[in-house]
């Protein structure tokens, strides 16, 4: 099954994906991670790692070069996970692989915001903990290494704000596009995690 996973900020979908892959034993492939595990002797290798470290985003017909050799690998015959790739209506211009149903995590703005505000990132090893659904053990330190948690600066309100309007913006055509296909497949994200996964695997039919 080839699915693709889309979702405001804090909508579970990093969690979402991992969990589908481990009990579909299918990849998940997300855009960031496929870029950041390039292997040394790949063709592209230095000319992505000089983009990247100009804090230049990669082109798009790169990461869909990228992309599919991904697809390709014997790890992804009976399917994959794709997150960050064909949201926006350009990704599938470069890129459309086809997809058997595309999940839409959804939550309001203002779970979205509340998500955000409950969210530490260990500053020793950038573990990431939630107030509401993953609280550490002890308040204000890192489980893992003691680290001192903290709130990241990219997660303040205006930048959150700022990342829901370019979602809105960049989704609405595929989310109509998928929808006219039938493969759009609305999930409601307002619950804890593991609801949300139960909704997930009802619509996946597993
Ligand atoms: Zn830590």
């Amino acid at each position: 099954m080839k699915i693709l996973l889309i979702g405001p900020p804090a909508s579970g979908k990093g969690t979402i994906g991992e969990r589908i892959s481990k009990d579909l034993h299918i990849p998940l492939i997300s855009v960031g991670s496929v870029l950041r595990g390039i292997p040394d002797n790949h063709f592209q290798k230095k000319k992505i790692s000089e983009i990247m470290e100009r804090g230049e985003l990669v082109p798009q017909d790169i990461v869909a070069s990228l992309l599919k050799e991904e697809v390709a690998k014997d790890t992804a015959e009976n399917g994959f996970i794709f997150d960050g790739w064909g949201r926006r209506k350009e990704d599938l211009d470069y890129f459309d692989p086809n997809f058997d149903k595309v999940i839409y995590l959804k939550v309001s703005p203002e779970t979205s915001f509340q998500r955000i505000s409950a969210r530490r990132t260990c500053e020793n090893c950038e573990a990431v903990y939630n107030l509401t659904f993953i609280p550490p053990k002890i308040s204000g330190v890192c489980d893992l290494c003691g680290g001192k948690l903290t709130k990241r600066e990219d997660e303040s309100e205006e930048t959150t704000r700022r990342r829901l309007e370019i979602f809105e913006e960049e989704t609405k055509e595929t989310i109509e596009y998928f929808k006219n296909q039938g493969k759009l497949v609305e999930v409601d994200g307002e619950g804890t995690p593991d609801e949300e996964y139960t909704l997930v695997k009802n619509a996946l039919g597993y």
